[in-house]
């Protein structure tokens, strides 16, 4: 699989450097140069095989230039380890739950299989590898979890103190063997400065090979194209055209899906809700696209005012402003609708859903409004468990919910992380002598 950077198509790397990387040279994304189409045969009979079976298919055709068979076969095998089931709402509306992996978000899916390859792809080097994190809340834990207990690699967290919530610190402080939290006096921008300090640190780079888990990694996109295939074979009726709806932030899960349509995945549309971080539909409706500092709303992993995939969304579609509005349609949603939803949802199907999925199912809604599109099969993504939003959803439901037992353990176990002061010496200190 060759990747070309979204700013120069002649830009081209392999997968092992584009994963490594994270980012091209020239500051682009990566973007495979082709994406292989899946057969009749394949898509016609998704409903017989497993999520493996379709992983490990759609893995072989686009990586197995790269990695051996039997190889891949094993990091799907250790990667996909939770489920993603389809809940039916009602006769074609259907909830795909993401949330079944150890942080309870689709996130998870992604920074568990990027673990596992570059955990290939780094295994003949002697040396540890370091990753370093800089992270809100949600993307630390789901990347710490994807790397834990994985030789050869040690993950540093830095998180901002007193500004996660205290479930995330949790997740992020529990775990410990290879995963050390750093609890930083500063905000997560500090957090993020000394990160990007790390690596532009010449004598540190001549010690210690750093690498990122970068959000906009293309290994973490390509494991979320095959939930999309999942989706679809476990429809009940395939007949009938299927609408996704995804709940958007950095825009990475919806351009996946994207993918999986390029790799033949026969999707009538994809819908992109958002909350009040509204740059992409406002895209959508006057072709002018301009990032905004973000907003605070209760769906806090979309709070995100210069979506970070847009490009490779461009560049998917030539930049054809039609074709990309013939694909995708967006709606955003404020936080009383959204609350407005998350109550509906209960009362209606009996169905307990996050602030985020709430926002896809309001898009989802919005656009069967408008189009009086009955008769498709319309599945919305569920990004999050709803207890890991236990407080907003239970004060808005009004119902006590279940915590599910992997976020209970962790509720119990001790937090161990390193306190520093926003200065990158003493940063670049404790990763030379004490890590
Ligand atoms: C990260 C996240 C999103 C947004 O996903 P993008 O790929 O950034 O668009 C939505 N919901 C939840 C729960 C998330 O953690």
């Amino acid at each position: 699989m060759k990747l070309y950077s979204t700013k120069n198509k002649k830009n081209e790397v392999g997968f092992k450097d584009a994963i490594l990387k994270g980012t091209a040279n020239d500051g682009g994304l990566f973007m495979p140069s082709t994406l292989p189409k899946l057969s009749t045969d394949f898509i016609d009979n998704l409903g017989s095989i497993s999520f493996n079976e379709i992983a490990f298919t759609i893995s072989k055709l686009l990586l197995n230039d790269e990695i051996p068979s039997d190889e891949l076969k094993n990091i799907i095998e250790d990667s996909l380890t939770f489920d993603a089931p389809l809940i039916g709402l009602d006769l074609n509306t259907y909830i795909l739950e993401l949330f079944h992996g150890p942080t309870l978000a689709f996130k998870d899916f992604g920074a568990k299989f990027m673990a596992k390859i570059l955990s290939y792809f780094t295994k003949d080097i002697n040396q540890e590898i370091i990753i370093l994190v800089a992270t809100s809340g949600d993307t630390g834990s789901a990347v710490a979890h994807g790397f834990y207990h994985t030789g050869g690699i040690k993950v540093v967290l830095l998180y901002p103190s007193n500004m996660v919530s205290f479930l995330q610190e949790k997740q992020l402080t529990t775990l410990n063997d290879n995963i050390t939290a750093l609890e930083v006096d500063g905000t997560f921008d500090d957090c993020q400065k000394l990160v990007k300090l790390a690596f532009l640190d010449e004598n540190l780079n001549k010690s210690l090979i750093l690498s990122s888990a970068n959000s906009i990694n293309i290994a973490r996109l390509i494991p979320q194209s095959f939930y999309y295939f999942y989706a679809y074979s476990q429809l009940e009726n395939k007949k009938h055209p299927v609408i996704f709806s995804v709940p958007s932030g950095n825009f990475g899960n919806l351009t996946a899906g994207l993918f999986a349509k390029e790799m033949g995945l026969p999707v009538k549309r994809f819908i992109a809700g958002t909350n009040i971080n509204d740059v992409f539909p406002k895209y959508l409706d006057t072709g002018k696209f301009n990032p905004q500092p973000s907003v605070k709303t209760i769906s806090n992993a979309m709070d995100v005012g210069n979506p970070s995939n847009f490009d490779r969304i461009l560049d998917l579609y030539n930049h054809e402003y039609e074709v990309i509005k013939k694909n995708i349609y967006s709606a955003s949603f404020n936080d009383d609708q959204t609350k407005e939803a998350m109550k509906e949802i209960f009362k209606t199907y009996n169905y307990v859903i996050d602030p985020h999925g709430a926002i896809g199912y309001l898009a989802m809604k919005k656009y069967i409004e408008e189009q009086h599109d009955t008769n498709s099969n319309k599945v919305i993504l569920e990004t999050a468990h709803p207890a890991k939003f236990i407080n907003i959803v239970e004060k808005t439901i009004g119902v006590k919910i279940e915590m599910p037992e992997r976020l209970k353990a962790a509720l119990n176990k001790e937090k161990k992380s390193i306190r520093i002061c926003n200065d990158f010496n003493e940063f670049k200190n404790f990763l030379l002598t004490d890590l």
